[in-house]
């Protein structure tokens, strides 16, 4: 695979460049010609080199990727690829000195997407539904829908909060066919957190064998004081799972570590649900994750000022925002979101999917300071054309 080797990239970065540079594609576009590389003869984007150019603002990933002291461990760990047993690296019981929980209240997982899938498979059998806010997590919701469940969809309040009366009353006149109750704190898309009093008013206002499902994807980012993980309430023994993920603070998406936190009985019941297939090196790269603290203050901290940043510069230009406590924004366009997607696209710039019924908000991750220059610098692009075309 000569053609993949660092020198044979370089050797073609220059010409395609110039190219690119004499169409006028914008200034982005360029960072593509990183990775153009000659296969037989001819000039191609590898997908490999293709993607790295990307300014990646779509998923909500931590851009900076593993510290350090979490790329040493799965390093240390890499030496067990081979096998199917090998030395236990003590996830389990970080978890349960992390959380103060006992050891039977924690499922792991492949990702916290296993666990919504799991949640799926234990509480949605027999045509049993789902409630829960419309916009949120709509691949969970997919997957309830590929799964055969119907899903009663309470819609945001108009300032983008969840509306906990409606989905207690929802919960309430369903009672008997409602299997589970998903929560997703702060909400994607729209970043929106939903306060510790507002979830007990969910709590104390559903029956109490109702199961809720509270996703706490983006609990590392939320730096009110009026939000609080629902983990005491699995302490308490209340009927509720709280879904956790290494996959956006711990910047390990790609290597597929998440889990659940529930009382023992939920947990029995999920765990004949569930692969238990996690790989060797994110067990200990999951271990050192918990333990880097510093790192994630970091992610944190500049998450926040880049978020402050970009958001007030767009309202500079007339674009207001969602107040949001998430790795991600929802910016109101004013103008469908497709065609806007598809203009940053060729910007080399991924920016979230349309999330109906908000079909005018676009969704951006938070990425690197050059990447949010990126971004900036296609946004007043795309929109100034666009109020030109429509002027
Ligand atoms: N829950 C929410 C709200 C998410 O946004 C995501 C991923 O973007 C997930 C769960 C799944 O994350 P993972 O399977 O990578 O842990």
């Amino acid at each position: 695979m000569a053609a993949r080797s660092p020198l044979s990239r370089r050797g073609f970065v220059g010409g395609v460049a110039s190219a690119l540079g004499v169409i006028g594609i914008a200034p982005g576009a360029q960072l593509w010609a990183r990775g153009v590389r000659r296969i037989d003869g001819e000039t191609a984007f590898g997908p490999e080199e293709d993607y790295d150019g990307y300014a990646k603002l779509a998923n909500n990933e931590n851009p900076y990727g593993p510290p350090e002291s979490v790329m040493k461990a799965m390093m240390r760990a890499m030496k067990y690829s081979n096998r199917y047993g090998y030395p236990d690296s003590g996830l389990a019981d970080e978890l349960v000195k992390h959380h103060g929980v006992k050891a039977e209240n924690i499922l792991l997982a492949a990702g916290s997407g296993e666990i919504l899938d799991v949640c799926c498979n234990t509480f949605l059998q027999d045509g049993k539904m789902l409630v829960g806010v419309d916009p949120s997590y709509n691949v969970f919701y997919s997957q309830v829908t590929s799964f055969k469940s119907d899903i009663i969809k309470v819609p945001l309040l108009p300032d983008y909060r969840q509306d906990i009366p409606a989905m207690i009353r929802a919960t309430r006149q369903n009672y008997r066919d409602v299997g589970l109750v998903y929560m997703c704190n702060p909400n994607n898309p729209t970043g929106r957190l939903v306060t510790k009093d507002e979830i007990r008013q969910l709590l104390d206002g559903i029956p109490e064998d109702v199961p809720v499902l509270i996703d706490e994807a983006y609990h590392h980012f939320v730096d009110d004081p009026s939000y609080a993980t629902s983990t005491p309430y699995v302490i308490e023994g209340r009927q509720v799972i709280v879904a956790r993920t290494f996959s956006k603070i711990a910047a390990l998406a790609g290597m597929r570590l998440g889990y659940a936190l529930a009382p023992k009985m939920l947990v029995q019941k999920m765990r004949v649900n569930s692969t238990g297939s996690i790989n060797a090196l994110v067990r200990y790269g999951g271990v050192a994750a918990l333990n880097d603290t510093e790192s994630q203050a970091w992610v944190k901290k500049q998450t926040i000022d880049l978020r402050t940043k970009t958001t007030k510069e767009l309202a500079s230009l007339g674009y207001a925002s969602i107040p949001s406590d998430a790795n991600f924004f929802m910016v109101h366009l004013k103008r469908p979101v497709q065609p806007v997607i598809d203009e940053f696209k060729k910007k080399g710039v991924l920016v979230g999917r349309p999330f109906p019924p908000l079909n005018e908000h676009l969704r951006v991750s938070i990425g690197t300071p050059d990447e949010m220059s990126r971004f900036m610098v296609a946004f007043r692009d795309i929109m100034t054309a666009k109020t030109a075309k429509a002027g």
